[in-house]
């Protein structure tokens, strides 16, 4: 198959890469963080071959913050088990990574032109800790959150994560955590894929290998398609803060680029 083989190329070529990747992954159903599936077995095939980053900024669907940009400077993240009505099993896990206060509080500095402000109240989400349990099992690695803006438009997401750029030289991992189409409401067992969750995850996959990051952001692009894909957008939105890392050295790679319930767009991208 066309695609798995470009997923395992993509794996062959990361390990000699000393400038972290951009990592974006549609992480669906919060008990995909204890279910062994074909997408959890991309996420550990992932971690496996990753150069060992430095640290790890996860941008998670899950934290939304007003009027500023929230860092997460704590030295111990604490699980968030954002959630209910699943199993007892979910509400146990812990994944007990340190954080990484130095590096975050040099990411609030970075932002500071983005109404950043250092936090310790918050910790991993479980947009971030289904999709790390994966990537890194053992949780030794630092971790830490920066929230989602509501106030930001699609192009201001996408120019705050460009002033990030810096941190993929000093092996900073950037991960979002969200789905390239995610509506809840239209969730179906019999569909495979809706067409217009198709049509969108296709435009969205159009611009992110041309990387045309500025028609990406346009909402008129979309039309009536956005509010089908994205009936709220935090799911969509830490798309843009990986495309803002993105230069022109990178290679793109799709992989998990399957639906999953009809209108869970489960495609993941990484930028090398
Ligand atoms: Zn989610």
């Amino acid at each position: 198959m066309l695609k798995s083989l470009r997923f395992e190329q993509m794996l062959d070529q990361l390990a000699p890469a000393e400038r972290a990747p951009v990592v974006f992954l549609g992480h669906g159903n919060p008990l995909y963080a204890i279910t062994e599936n074909e997408f959890a077995k991309s996420w550990q095939q992932l971690g496996e071959k990753l150069a060992r980053p430095q640290a790890i900024l996860c941008i998670s669907a899950h934290w939304e913050t007003r009027h500023s940009t929230l860092v997460h400077v704590g030295a111990m993240p604490k699980t968030i088990h954002d959630f209910y009505g699943f199993p007892q099993e979910l509400f146990d896990v812990q994944y007990a990574a340190p954080g990484a206060p130095d590096v975050a509080q040099d990411v609030a500095l970075m932002l500071k032109n983005h109404a950043a402000i250092p936090t310790e109240e918050w910790g991993l989400d479980h947009g971030a800790w289904s999709v790390l349990r994966h990537l890194y099992p053992d949780a030794d690695i630092p971790v830490f959150q920066v929230s989602i803006n509501r106030d930001l438009d699609f192009a201001g997401q996408l120019a705050l994560g460009r002033d990030l750029k810096a941190l993929r030289d000093r092996g900073v991992l950037i991960l979002g955590s969200g789905n390239l189409v995610h509506n809840l409401r239209a969730i179906s067992r019999e569909v495979d894929a809706f067409d217009w969750a198709q049509e969108f995850d296709e435009k969205v996959a159009g611009f992110l290998s041309d990387r045309n990051f500025a028609d990406m952001a346009d909402q008129d692009q979309y039309g009536s398609l956005l509010p089908q894909a994205h009936p709220s957008v935090e799911h969509f939105a830490p798309a843009f803060y990986c495309a803002g890392l993105v230069d022109e050295k990178d290679q793109l790679a799709f992989f998990n680029d399957q639906f999953d319930m009809g209108s869970l767009s489960m495609r993941s991208f990484i930028y090398y």
